[in-house]
């Protein structure tokens, strides 16, 4: 977890809202889009997801699935609205390599990826729906993200046990 929790999730929220978006499955490629981000999709072979800021565009890998390609757009929109001031682009290595391991940035990419998750899948939605009774395969449906971003989600929204219990 990200040191500015709060912070993420209040940007995350202040979209959200100024894009008067209410419901899931979020469009995160229209907040990109009014946020003037160019969504291009390419083979960029070792990167998972990779923004040129400098240029507006937000380059997803055309072999990702639609659901981790969502979660790329929101991590770059996350870098946009958290670390403009900080760099002008930012480029994915792998995690499991050593050289991401002493990247002194990680604390950003933690950053960008809470932000990803609390855009696409925001916490008060969540509770609302597993309160109601859904299950992590139909969350992953509902808000078009991968299992993993749901069991995160729910993991750190301390609702894991409520969905164990059933
Ligand atoms: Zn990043």
């Amino acid at each position: 977890m990200p040191k500015r929790i709060r912070l993420c999730k209040k940007k995350a929220e202040e979209i959200l809202k100024g894009a008067g978006i209410t419901n899931p499955p979020v469009d995160v490629k229209g907040i990109a889009e009014s946020l003037f981000l160019e969504v291009v999709e390419s083979d960029t072979g070792e990167f998972g997801g990779r923004a040129l800021l400098g240029d507006g565009q937000i380059h997803v890998n055309s072999s990702d699935s639609p659901a981790g390609q969502r979660f790329s757009i929101g991590h770059e929109i996350g870098h946009l609205v958290l670390h403009a001031d900080n760099f002008v682009f930012s480029a994915h290595e792998d995690p499991e390599s050593e050289l991401y391991a002493e990247d002194p940035d990680k604390e950003l990419e933690l950053e960008a990826n809470y932000f990803s998750s609390v855009l696409l899948v925001p916490p008060k939605w969540l509770r609302k729906d597993v309160d109601a009774g859904m299950l992590p395969p139909e969350l992953a449906e509902r808000y078009l993200v991968s299992k993993d971003v749901i069991f995160i989600a729910l993991e750190q929204n301390r609702l894991l046990h409520q969905i164990g219990r059933r």
